[in-house]
């Protein structure tokens, strides 16, 4: 069975200001990591826009349609400090968030046992009726809650390996014992979310660490905490909130993993994919700021999903 991958070229066209980190020269390098040689066999296709009703599963209706009543017609127009639209916002959250959907739809389908999606901008901050850190929708929530409610799926799980707790999607899933949301995170830091105190209904799962731990740290909070836990909640569908911001690299935080990190915890979420749920995974992009080490970090994942 192939790995999939979603992108868009719309997504290069979300340009939030000329210094700012989360800038479409990610995406360029991510997937200028996924051209080599290696990654020939990745089935290519192109994310459709995702549909108002898909969204509207995770934020309200006229929320969504602020969203994107706001984006400006030439220009900047700001969402919070650091969170920002232009011209060609709204198509890339489009994109971004229907990748997503597409991605379930497919693995789903049977057409492929996993899928990437390559897409900016990120999504695990997006609060139900909040744009904030980065992120206009949350595109790994309303790909889950496609899951849930179009395919009937009972259990899905997204898992959260981002530097940065994924604030909106908890939000979203704390009160739902059919999702389930597990985050490695750096603590203290944006968002400030995320203490292990933080249990939902017994279906979130935070493992903070303190400014930089490294591999064997990750690896820990991994293995004692969030694998059990998964296994437990046997989801039907793995997702993946893939930031590659804990890199030692990153400029934006102060955790210290390397590139075979992101290779190891992708093949251990694949493993307990395999075991709960037909080896089902899809991943979707979130953070990563230093563009040498997105790609390398990216790359590694990735290769991890091929070799499933
Ligand atoms: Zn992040």
């Amino acid at each position: 069975m192939s790995t999939l991958l979603f992108t868009h070229p719309s997504c290069l066209e979300h340009d939030p200001g000329e210094f700012h980190p989360e800038s479409p020269a990610r995406l360029r390098a991510v997937l200028a990591a996924l051209g080599a040689p290696e990654f020939a066999r990745l089935e290519r296709r192109e994310a459709p826009s995702a549909d108002i009703e898909d969204i509207a599963r995770v934020h309200p209706r006229d929320f969504v349609e602020a969203t994107l009543a706001a984006v400006p017609a030439e220009g900047y127009a700001g969402v919070d400090a650091d969170t920002v639209l232009s011209p060609g916002s709204g198509e890339a959250a489009l994109r971004a968030a229907g990748a997503a959907v597409a991605a379930v739809d497919a693995v789903i389908a049977g057409e492929a046992s996993n899928a990437f999606c390559a897409v900016r901008p990120p999504g695990h901050h997006a609060e139900p009726d909040r744009s904030m850190g980065f992120c206009l929708f949350n595109n790994v929530a309303i790909g889950a809650l496609r899951a849930r409610v179009v395919h009937g799926l009972s259990r899905v799980a997204v898992v959260d390996f981002d530097v940065h707790h994924g604030n909106g999607t908890q939000a979203m899933f704390e009160r739902d014992r059919s999702l389930f949301y597990a985050s490695t995170h750096q603590s203290p830091l944006y968002p400030g979310t995320g203490a292990r105190g933080e249990r939902g209904v017994g279906n979130i799962v935070n493992v903070p660490l303190p400014p930089m731990a490294g591999s064997a740290e990750f690896r820990r909070g991994v293995e004692a905490s969030i694998l059990p836990a998964l296994d437990a909640f046997a989801p039907e569908l793995v997702m993946v909130s893939a930031g590659f911001d804990a890199h030692r690299r990153d400029p934006l935080a102060q955790l210290m993993l390397v590139e075979d990190d992101y290779g190891w915890v992708t093949e251990r979420l694949l493993d307990c994919a395999k075991r709960q749920a037909g080896g089902r995974l899809v991943s979707t992009l979130e953070g990563g700021y230093d563009l040498p080490a997105l790609g390398a970090s990216a790359a590694a994942h990735v290769r991890a999903l091929m070799a499933a």
